[in-house]
């Protein structure tokens, strides 16, 4: 496509004069005007093609303009373009049976919301009601969305200007094994102490207070921490023991993102509650849900529920669900993203770590991976600190502008890069994002010391 600079212009003005923008300074933001994508790549105005290594807010599983989930949306707005809630429509009913069938145990009705915030926020309602608790149990280093339960449970920098919202959450510290908060020295103590730890929290707050444990199966944007082997059972045990609702947040991870439909399937976990939005239709049109397990189901039967969305399990979004299924079965998505992550992400990252100073750690499962940067990978100083912004951010800023430089868009969180590129992104494509970002480190490298 040729540069286009009148469109450029006209774009860029109209966005800096009135659309106003999520969690900015709106001053110190410089939008990239973007015209066109396709697969894993998009394209601004300027003729510049950017390999998108962050699908996005890591929403875009099936890659821009998928021609199967985009002749789904114009089929279905041909037919029937709306209809609201309380009525049945074939395609919500559909979606919802096709993730039936992939959940875990006995999760087994879907609750469509508009998004993964207020998937979180009914959610936890449902628990609320179930148990007649109110306090929440969520993790520091968290992120669960930025409408008012979901922002109080958030345990990222995001929270701080929001409190008070919800005031009936507490903070706990899940595994970390790089930075363990437990002084552990291996995955299986960091597991046992971060149990203990969970459930001394429970104790002293109360175990007859708390209605609910919500946690990211992989922890997200703040960092892909991978939970060590017997973390998420033992959650599962300490919520049983103590009888409160176990929320499992998958809204950055389930939808294929591991290898799995559900990240929780990876470790053969089966929570009460899923959540969910982002890859279940790659965000083409907002959708979110709950995934309920029989049991909290079973409670609503005579009890009614007392919430609702006018655009809950919108025609438009559950068709391309419905399409997002469809291509994940015939292409075997979820097998490739498993086979890529194994065979050519892990080793490559492993490689990039054992070369670069400022690698501190890689970790990550299937097409979602982090590089963890470091000032000094004896101390394991983080290379900027947590809650960067401005000046302080500036060595993790260059690595990401010099990956832009060379055609990869990579999504950064403080001292980390995240690779998170869209499902079926080639083995090509995927090789040549690593060998730029490779290069790029080496900025990030020459501040180490
Ligand atoms: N939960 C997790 C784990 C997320 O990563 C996000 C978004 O990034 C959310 C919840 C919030 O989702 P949404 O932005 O659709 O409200």
């Amino acid at each position: 496509t040729l540069p286009d600079l009148a469109a450029d212009a006209q774009v860029r003005a109209d966005d800096r004069a009135h659309v106003f923008h999520s969690w900015s300074a709106q001053a110190l933001i410089d939008p990239l005007p973007v015209a066109s994508g396709e697969g894993s790549t998009f394209r601004d105005y300027a003729g510049n093609a950017y390999l998108d290594f962050s699908s996005q807010l890591v929403n875009l599983n099936l890659g821009h303009q998928h021609p199967d989930l985009v002749a789904a949306i114009q089929r279905q707005a041909g037919r029937l373009a709306t209809i609201q809630p309380s009525m049945a429509s074939d395609v919500r009913g559909e979606l919802a049976r096709r993730i039936a069938e992939v959940a875990p145990g006995d999760l087994d009705k879907v609750f469509f919301t508009n998004g993964g915030a207020d998937a979180n926020e009914y959610a936890v309602r449902m628990a609320r009601a179930v148990t007649g608790r109110r306090k929440v149990l969520s993790m520091y280093r968290s992120y669960h969305g930025g409408t008012a339960t979901a922002i109080s449970l958030t345990g990222d920098p995001r929270r701080w200007p929001n409190e008070p919202s919800d005031g009936s959450v507490a903070h706990f510290f899940g595994p970390y094994p790089y930075r363990s908060s437990f002084h552990a020295d291996s995955p299986e103590q960091e597991t046992e102490r971060s149990l203990a730890h969970l459930e001394q929290v429970i104790v002293l707050e109360g175990a007859s207070t708390i209605a609910a444990i919500i946690i990211e199966t992989i922890v997200g944007t703040n960092g892909v921490l991978v939970p060590p082997p017997g973390y998420l059972a033992g959650v599962r045990t300490l919520a049983d023991k103590y009888g409160i609702v176990y929320i499992a947040d998958e809204v950055m991870v389930g939808f294929g993102r591991v290898g799995e439909w559900f990240a929780v399937n990876h470790f053969d976990v089966v929570p009460d509650l899923i959540t969910f939005a982002k890859g279940v239709n790659s965000g083409y049109v907002p959708l979110g849900g709950v995934v309920i397990s029989q049991r909290i189901a079973e409670y609503f039967d005579t009890v009614a529920f007392a919430g609702g969305l006018t655009y809950s399990g919108h025609p438009l979004a559950c068709a391309a669900g419905v399409a997002t299924f469809e291509v994940f079965e015939r292409d075997g998505i979820l097998e490739r993203v498993r086979d890529l992550g194994a065979r050519v992400v892990e080793p490559r990252l492993r490689e990039i770590a054992a070369v670069h100073p400022s690698v501190g750690e890689v970790r990550g499962l299937g097409l979602f991976w982090a590089i963890e940067l470091v000032k000094d990978p004896a101390t394991r100083e983080p290379l900027v600190p947590f809650n960067a912004s401005g000046a302080d951010a500036t060595p993790v800023a260059e690595v990401a502008a010099a990956c832009k430089r060379a055609g990869v868009w990579p999504f950064t969180h403080f001292n980390r890069l995240h690779v998170a590129p869209p499902l079926i992104i080639s083995e090509d494509e995927l090789r040549r994002g690593l060998d730029v970002i490779d290069e790029a480190l080496s900025l990030a490298d020459a501040r180490v010391g």
